[in-house]
């Protein structure tokens, strides 16, 4: 008979509020219960999506504690943003994970330090924290932040009080200069994360790490790929849970998993089989990131009759669409490398950022959207001053685009489905 592992012992053991943790865990099986479980013609293969969905605050957390323990894994790192390079922290022996905030929890407690008017992922972050539901941010050793928008970057001051926090100083715009400072800043985190870990990066060691990341990014681009055709073989929501999965599952089991389901999905694609009806209206997501459970939009969308066929966000393309460059010979060439392909990540911290715009409208065509949606969280100023200018490219390439906001709970969704509905009927 199966062993019965005694969870509950291991939350208390990470100081956890079991009770709390219970709360959070039953309403995100109820969400996944309605908005995945729900679809009709999935792939086979995502029954991998529904173990991570199962396995996520449970086994991979013990998995991650156990190699802790047993030496495998130095320590557990956290990180909140695509700037900080995984491959830094797998090549020092830690293991990195991605902390989801994608959902409201304890906004009264987040509320003491930072003001309400936060966009709600930081507001999430610190509410997980302060309500200490989340195993991976009390599994972290030490947390990896970073200077990106002024919310976070201040959120950092307050989140360092409660948690041992690095901040990675990301340069704002694109020249000589702030590449050698990037560059710079990339060896400055090897330097701690080699401190925390006491384990020395070599060529070989970080050359690993890179093929690794590079492969799962390779397994995602072979998925994403799929979905240009009509009918799509995978739905938006399975296509997001995949890449949120890929901030906190075991990296090689992730890359197998996704490397069948672009199997599945290619087999399906030359079958003509989808997961929705050919002809359905096609969407390119561009915008704000979307962290576990943060599904509301694509369930509404695909709830809808349409189909999201790509998304251009750090949960969707800007996570897997470049790789590192394999073939430096010493640590100066693969730091470069790193830091290079970094920092040719199109977030709106950066401006200009002219590589944003270009890559919807190029994803447009090729995912052959039907149209654009362009959604940001509530109170974030960057991504709502970015929507101006996307809306002209969008209009100057003929592509029907609408501009949302909306923040994580169920308030709107009455009236982003009316919109939503109305965009797909236009369309
Ligand atoms: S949107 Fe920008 S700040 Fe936010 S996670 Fe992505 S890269 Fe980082
Ligand atoms: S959504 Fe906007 S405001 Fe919120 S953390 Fe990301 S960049 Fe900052």
């Amino acid at each position: 008979m199966a062993e019965e592992y005694d969870y509950n012992s291991m939350w208390e053991g990470l100081g956890m509020d079991v009770q709390a943790h219970e709360g959070l865990l039953a309403a995100v099986g109820g969400m996944y219960q309605s908005m995945f479980l729900t679809q009709q013609n999935r792939p086979e293969s995502t029954s991998y999506l529904d173990f991570v969905a199962t396995n996520l605050h449970s086994g991979r957390i013990r998995e991650m504690l156990d190699a802790r323990n047993e030496g495998t894994t130095k320590k557990v790192i956290g990180t909140f943003c695509l700037y900080v390079p995984e491959e830094i922290i797998t090549a020092a022996g830690a293991v990195e994970v991605g902390l989801c905030a994608g959902a409201d929890w304890a906004p009264q407690e987040a509320e003491k330090y930072v003001p309400r008017n936060t966009c709600p992922l930081i507001k999430g972050f610190m509410g997980f924290k302060l309500a200490r539901v989340c195993p991976y941010i009390e599994s972290a050793d030490l947390v990896v932040g970073e200077n990106t928008c002024d919310g976070k970057k201040k959120a950092y001051e307050q989140f360092g009080q409660l948690k041992p926090t690095f901040v990675m100083d990301v340069p704002h715009v694109r020249n000589e200069d702030t590449r050698q400072q990037w560059r710079h800043e990339v060896r400055r985190l090897a330097e701690r994360i080699q401190q925390e870990t006491g384990q020395k990066i070599t060529v070989d060691s970080l050359r690993a790490a890179i093929k690794l990341a590079n492969n799962k990014r390779r397994a995602l681009q072979r998925l994403d790929a799929t979905r240009a055709a009509d009918p799509v073989p995978i739905s938006g929501l399975d296509s997001l849970l995949t890449v949120q999965a890929a901030f906190m599952d075991d990296s090689a089991r992730l890359t197998n998993a996704i490397n069948r389901m672009a199997d599945e999905c290619e087999k399906r694609v030359t079958a003509g089989t989808g997961v929705a009806p050919k002809g359905a209206k096609r969407i390119l997501y561009t915008g704000t990131p979307m962290a576990v459970p943060n599904w509301k939009l694509f369930n509404i969308i695909e709830k809808a009759g349409g189909v999201v066929v790509g998304e251009e966000c750090c949960t969707g393309s800007r996570y897997y669409k470049d790789l590192v460059d394999e073939t430096g010979e010493t640590l100066d060439e693969l730091y470069d490398a790193i830091a290079d392909r970094y920092l040719n990540i199109q977030c709106a911290i950066f401006t200009p950022n002219e590589g944003r715009k270009e890559d919807v409208i190029r994803m447009a065509r090729e995912q052959h959207a039907d149209g654009i949606l362009d959604c940001s969280l509530q109170f974030c100023t960057i991504y709502d001053m970015e929507s101006f200018g996307m809306e002209k490219a969008a209009e100057e390439a003929g592509i029907p685009y609408l501009h949302l906001t909306t923040d994580y709970s169920g308030e709107d969704e009455g009236q982003l489905k009316t919109r939503i509905e109305a965009f797909l009927e236009m369309i």
